[in-house]
C-alpha cells in the first residue's frame, strides 16, 4: 500500500532499527520505546487488523513471536517480563492501520507501560454470560 508507513518501512523506503526479518514478517524497534526494547512485529503482507487475517497468515506471523520475544528478553537481564499487545481499531488504540504486534519488555510495574483490566464481574449473572457466550458461538459456527 503506497501511503502506508509500515509498508514503506518493510520496503526500506523509510529507515527502521530492524531486529529480525524473513519472508513473512519484519520486526523493528517502535519509535516510541514505551519501555526500552519495545518492538513491533509486522506482517509483510498489508492487512489492516486482526479481522483481516486468514488462518495461514496468523499461523505464519504468530509462529515468529516466541523467538523474537525470547531474544528481546535475553538481550537485557533487567527485563523481567513482557506484554504482547495487538490493537485493532481506533477505539482499541490502533493508530497505524497496518496490523502489528507490540512486544513491550517489562522492567518494573512502574516502568511506563500500563494496562487496566476493569473487573465488572459483579455486574454479570449467569444469563448475561450465557447470552454473550451464545452470540459468539453462533458467529463461529457461521464461519465454518
Ligand atoms: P498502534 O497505536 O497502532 O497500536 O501502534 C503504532 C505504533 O507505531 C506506535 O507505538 C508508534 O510509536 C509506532 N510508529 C509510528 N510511526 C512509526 C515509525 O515511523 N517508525 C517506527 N519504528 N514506529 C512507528
Ligand atoms: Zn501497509
Amino acid at each position: 500500500m503506497t501511503d502506508c508507513i509500515f509498508c514503506k518501512i518493510i520496503n526500506g523506503d523509510i529507515p527502521s532499527y530492524t531486529v529480525y526479518e524473513d519472508d513473512v514478517v519484519k520486526a523493528f524497534l517502535d519509535i516510541s520505546q514505551s519501555t526500552p526494547g519495545h518492538t513491533l512485529v509486522v506482517p509483510k503482507k498489508h492487512v489492516k487488523d486482526m479481522f483481516e487475517y486468514d488462518e495461514d497468515l496468523a499461523a505464519a506471523v504468530f509462529s515468529r513471536i516466541p523467538k523474537i520475544a525470547r531474544a528481546i528478553k535475553k538481550s537485557n537481564p533487567a527485563i523481567k517480563g513482557m506484554n504482547i499487545v495487538n490493537n485493532n481499531g481506533e477505539v482499541a488504540y490502533q493508530s497505524v492501520f497496518h496490523s502489528h504486534i507490540h512486544l513491550i519488555p517489562r522492567y518494573t510495574t512502574e516502568d511506563g507501560f500500563k494496562m487496566i483490566f476493569t473487573d465488572n464481574g459483579d455486574k454479570y449473572d449467569e444469563a448475561k454470560y450465557k447470552e454473550i457466550q451464545e452470540a459468539i458461538i453462533k458467529q463461529l459456527e457461521d464461519e465454518q
